[in-house]
């Protein structure tokens, strides 16, 4: 598995995916660390050293304008060289909805993308931690998403603290809560066996039963792709991730589980 390097610049890409298709990813956090409240054990950018749920206690965030400004020119030279975006995916080095100007951020990548390239969808990915999705005008922003994919690896507050590490002002009960108020949504579960397991059966019925409370649009299923922050971790192979899908579906029958290998 390759080691990924953090994000150098505030658009990137175009990284071309089979969920996004050709996807240009904004971020809103530093480009010489990761700022996230989480801490997965599986985390390509490796462990978080600036663990925050308070945007006000993060050392530093990037300047809106400049974000903005480079948003505009890379639309605009792509339109001008006739390459097209499917998605404007929010993600970066850490969790987004941390960034203090998000809602601002959002309605000027809204009209950035009305204006450039209409076609493009708005993506967010998220770690689900709600630590700034309280706040209304988050919320609200986050709900203007075209795509809204949200984390969830475990179906109980235990395996959340192991696989996620998520900083201690967050409940595992109010991610639920939250992921399950919020509407179209895309969960993703990233399945890991070795030192930390979610892919034992007990963990996977625990996941089914927050799958049957939050009642996403559609759930994503994968494992490792990258070199993880814990090298004891191992990847889960392509047919346990169809056991489990098989497993979801026997519950679920209606829900649309894709396996990502
Ligand atoms: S939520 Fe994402 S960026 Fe944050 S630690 Fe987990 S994998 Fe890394």
């Amino acid at each position: 598995m390759k080691k990924i390097e953090l994000q150098k610049s505030f658009v990137y890409g175009p990284i071309h995916s089979r969920r996004l298709g050709v996807s240009l990813g904004v971020n809103l956090l530093p480009t010489d660390h990761k700022v996230c409240s989480f801490n997965c054990v599986y985390c390509q950018y490796g462990f978080t050293k600036e663990q925050v749920i308070d945007p006000s206690a993060a050392t530093s965030f990037p300047d809106k304008k400049m974000i903005v400004d480079e948003l505009n020119s890379t639309l605009l030279h792509s339109v001008e060289c006739g390459q097209k975006f499917d998605y404007i995916t929010f993600a970066g080095n850490g969790e987004p909805t941390l960034y203090p100007f998000f809602a601002q951020l959002v309605d000027e990548a809204i009209a950035l993308r009305n204006t450039h390239m209409p076609s493009a969808g708005l993506a967010l990915l998220s770690n689900s931690s709600c630590s700034q999705l309280h706040e209304q005008p988050v919320l609200e922003a986050v709900r203007k998403f075209d795509m809204k994919i949200f984390k969830l690896d475990a179906g109980d507050s235990d395996l959340f603290a192991k696989i996620n590490q998520p900083h201690p002002g967050i409940q595992f009960d109010r991610v639920i809560a939250l992921l399950r108020s919020l509407d179209r949504l895309i969960i993703q579960t990233l399945f890991i066996d070795g030192a930390v397991s979610n892919c034992t059966d007990k963990a996977v019925e625990s996941l089914i039963i927050c799958y049957k409370i939050i009642r996403p649009q559609s759930v994503q299923i994968y494992s490792l792709d990258r070199e993880p922050a814990d090298m004891r971790l191992k990847k889960v192979l392509p047919a346990r991730l169809e056991q489990i899908k098989n497993k979801i579906l026997k519950e679920i029958p209606s829900l649309p589980v894709e396996v990502y290998t």
